[in-house]
């Protein structure tokens, strides 16, 4: 797995972005099916007690205060984010591909966070995870992202649009995907169907 230093930090935080060698994650997992938006998920403890986790429905981004729960994304060169706030204890993992990242995803995440759980994004932690990188995300013109021949840059967008959120601490990771073969999934390199767990939670 591969972890952020930033997040590594904090000992009542669990956290890994996952490789094509990662042990499936165990415990109680929420996660969702992906479908490149921006919509955002608030997964809170139920008056019915713990939250059991499981598939929650349709989104790209999940929100926990919840000790013990893991929120869990899967990428092959979509771009996972994960999130702490350290001061309020509240952490969010988000999956974005160039859709998810022309919708905003992570802006409606932050926003989120502060509306739910009173985050100030100046609190954030954030760290952009293993995904296609500038060397190789050939796009058509159909892509509104800013292109450098012909290439868009997705870490870089994801972390303007924290900075932009008012986000300051921000790593990362800068391993792209499709150039290290023998360590991550890529769908575009190929069409590979595996999937990285990305996943973050707050310790029992
Ligand atoms: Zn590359």
């Amino acid at each position: 797995m591969v972890t952020a230093p930033p997040l590594a930090e904090f000992p009542w935080l669990h956290h890994e972005f996952g490789t094509r060698h990662s042990a499936p994650l165990t415990g109680r997992v929420a996660t969702l099916r992906q479908i490149h938006s921006a919509a955002v998920w608030s997964v809170r403890q139920s008056s019915r007690g713990l939250n059991e986790g499981g598939c929650l429905g349709e989104g790209d981004a999940l929100i926990t205060n919840e000790p013990g729960l893991l929120l869990a994304i899967r990428t092959a060169d979509c771009v996972p984010i994960l999130l702490v706030d350290p001061v309020r204890r509240v952490v969010a993992a988000v999956h974005a591909g160039w859709r998810g990242t022309v919708a905003g995803v992570l802006t409606q995440t932050v926003r989120q966070m502060h509306t739910d759980y009173e985050t100030n994004p100046m609190d954030l932690v954030a760290a952009i995870g293993p995904a296609i990188g500038p060397c190789c995300f050939e796009v058509g013109s159909d892509v509104p992202l800013p292109l450098v021949a012909g290439k868009a840059d997705l870490w870089e967008a994801n972390r303007m649009q924290l900075e932009q959120a008012g986000v300051a601490a921000i790593w990362t990771a800068g391993k792209c995907t499709m150039c290290q073969p023998g360590m991550f999934y890529s769908f575009r390199r190929a069409k590979e169907t595996g999937r990285m767990v990305s996943a973050i939670g707050l310790r029992e």
